[in-house]
């Protein structure tokens, strides 16, 4: 009698219906972590949009603040001179873009697009600019300012600044 009760609570399913309890049970062990990865890759893509409310929350002085993301950037400044841009001298950027005298814009790093407007405190007047450029040692967050001469670059020096970057819609 004894023997037989033993054999009965030994077994690792010893009735059908809780072996299909086990089987929902594990299912949902595995699915649900799968779940939760998917979703928080599916968040990624409204990641910006979260940010730039993180911007809007801090910084309620910027008109459209939504719309503006500041990224601290070490600002440099170049000129179309033969010492700046070497073999690209007087051309065109590297959008294509010709440059004409007064002109104020950027260069920046490929993650940001070709007329995306910056705000850099102490260039042009305070107007935003546009991305029209790029540079061997412009990556991440360094910018290079555009100035109509030498001179004024080598004024411009190096900078640590917030700049405010336009994130949402071209204008
Ligand atoms: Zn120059």
């Amino acid at each position: 009698m004894k023997k037989a009760v033993f054999r009965g609570s030994c077994g690792v399913f010893p009735n059908p219906r809780r072996a299909v309890l086990a089987v929902i049970l594990l299912t949902a062990i595995i699915c649900i972590p799968i779940c939760v990865v998917g979703a928080a890759y599916a968040k990624a893509d409204g990641q910006i949009i979260s940010l730039s409310t993180t911007v809007a929350d801090s910084e309620p002085a910027l008109e459209r603040s939504s719309e503006w993301q500041t990224v601290r950037m070490r600002v440099t400044a170049y000129c179309s001179c033969p010492k700046c841009c070497g073999e690209y001298s007087g051309g065109p950027t590297a959008c294509g873009y010709k440059i004409r005298p007064g002109d104020a814009f950027v260069a920046a790093d490929k993650k940001y697009s070709f007329g995306t407007e910056m705000l850099i405190a102490g260039y042009n007047n305070g107007e935003p600019v546009k991305v029209l450029d790029r540079g061997g040692a412009i990556r991440g967050d360094r910018l290079d300012v555009f100035f109509g001469s030498h001179e004024e670059a080598l004024e411009w020096g190096v900078q640590y600044l917030d700049v405010k970057v336009h994130i949402g819609p071209q204008t």
